[in-house]
């Protein structure tokens, strides 16, 4: 009979355990401070508490609960933001797609749109159609920050969530992840609610911020900085504590109920090699949604509620083109968000950056319509050398003569600042 001595046991073990821990796949959480940098965020001036800024208390709770979970070996956790920055709410979203994260978490602070103090407590929101009015103050104050940012402002103006169109690409992208992401928002309010405090419930919002994400997604406000109970707990470390503290526990319980719900079981096989970090293509890809002889604009419900759309206009026809990006992943979850959306034939195509036309040029329509436009008119007061064609009863206004598409994104960019917007980038192939 053979008789393990010391040596062959320990060794034994070690391999067991060795192979134990690796075989776990790390749950990755994203951590979203609300807010940063010029962005404050919601703020109110008390003579005691001093100036209470929505951007310090976000960024308190999360580096506190980022510490929490990274002592915890079963996680790994991506900031947005460690300091007093702003990344775009695009950028946000990026960060939390990119690193193919398990729970995306943001963290914010309420404030009620009247000067009386009454609203209080916690609620946490998860994306959807609004449930109610009340809600759209949230709405718009968490969204309000997108107007920072010029490519936000783009994508956010050109979101009309009363269109049916979009409520409905809307519910299709995000019923996958409504049903994980309501089970931690109510494990979060549920931990408030026992510590004492005040909790509104977990209620069902349209944001920039959970709407992009491709993963479960909850954006908690965690009080109102015009309540001065919920302020001064926020703005303390022992408040800020416990609130972290609360969010954690409720991770981790969200954690157990998806393993469950998976069957996920720790199992001692060998470990998986890890994977090379992602690295960025050569080609840029956009998604080509459809070829139509018409012109859309950005919120026209042909779009469906997708943003980021750019139309090249060639041979008289508009390509619609969604999304750019040169990784991988983005461009598989950018085709799906289209395929979703009801782009059921669109298709990923590569854009080599900076690459010259070899014949032709871009410039860009400015104007088309049955009317002349008058020398007064505002395009014409403020651009020289606008060139005029006729064709079909229609006139054509373009502008400009550059050789890569992205100069004439940057002169498409030009023409908006100056307040000429809706124009076209088009493709001349003589
Ligand atoms: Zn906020």
């Amino acid at each position: 009979m053979y008789k393990p001595n010391f040596k062959t046991i320990l060794a034994f073990l070690l391999i067991f355990f060795t192979s134990f821990t690796f075989a776990q796949k790390k749950f990755t959480v994203v951590l979203d401070a609300g807010h940063g940098g010029s962005d404050n965020g919601a703020n109110r001036n008390y003579s005691d508490l001093g100036l209470v800024q929505e951007k310090h208390v976000t960024l308190g709770i999360v580096l506190k609960l980022g510490a929490m979970l990274e002592k915890n070996k079963e996680f790994k956790v991506i900031y947005t933001r460690k300091i007093d920055e702003y990344p775009s709410l695009t950028d946000r979203t990026n960060t939390a797609n990119r690193s193919k994260a398990d729970l995306f978490i943001s963290v914010h602070v309420n404030s009620s749109p009247s000067r009386s103090a009454t609203a209080r407590g916690t609620e946490t929101f998860v994306q959807g159609p609004a449930q109610n009015r009340e809600n759209l103050e949230v709405a718009k104050q968490e969204n309000s920050v997108i107007y920072l940012d010029e490519k936000d402002k783009e994508t956010f103006a050109s979101y009309d969530a009363s269109s049916p169109e979009s409520l409905i690409a809307l519910k299709l992208q995000q019923s996958k992840y409504l049903e994980n992401s309501l089970i931690v928002g109510s494990f979060v309010e549920g931990n408030f609610e026992k510590s004492g405090r005040f909790s509104r419930g977990v209620k069902q919002e349209n944001l920039h911020i959970l709407r992009r994400s491709a993963m479960p997604s909850i954006l908690i406000e965690t009080g109102f900085v015009n309540n001065y109970e919920d302020a001064a707990f926020l703005n303390s470390e022992k408040g800020q504590m416990e609130t972290a503290e609360n969010i954690y526990k409720a991770i981790i319980d969200y954690k157990k109920a998806v393993d469950r719900k998976t069957g996920a079981q720790i199992v001692t096989k060998k470990p998986e090699p890890e994977k090379p970090a992602e690295v960025a293509l050569k080609n840029d890809f956009r998604i080509l949604l459809m070829t139509m002889p018409v012109k859309y604009n950005d919120g026209d419900p042909e779009l469906k509620g997708l943003n980021y759309i750019l139309p090249i206009k060639e041979n008289g026809l508009y390509k619609y083109y969604y999304g750019v990006t040169n990784m991988a992943s983005v461009k598989d979850i950018n085709l799906k968000t289209a395929k979703d959306a009801g782009f059921r034939n669109s298709y990923a195509v590569g854009f080599m950056p900076n690459q010259k036309l070899s014949i032709g040029y871009y410039n860009i329509e400015v104007y088309v319509g049955k009317d002349k436009l008058s020398a007064n008119s505002y395009i014409l007061q403020t651009l020289k050398d606008v060139d005029r064609n006729k064709s079909n009863g229609m006139f054509y206004y373009t502008y400009g003569k550059v050789y890569t598409l992205e100069d004439a994104v940057k002169l498409q960019k030009e023409l908006e600042d100056k307040g000429i917007k809706n124009t076209v980038i088009q493709k001349n192939f003589k």
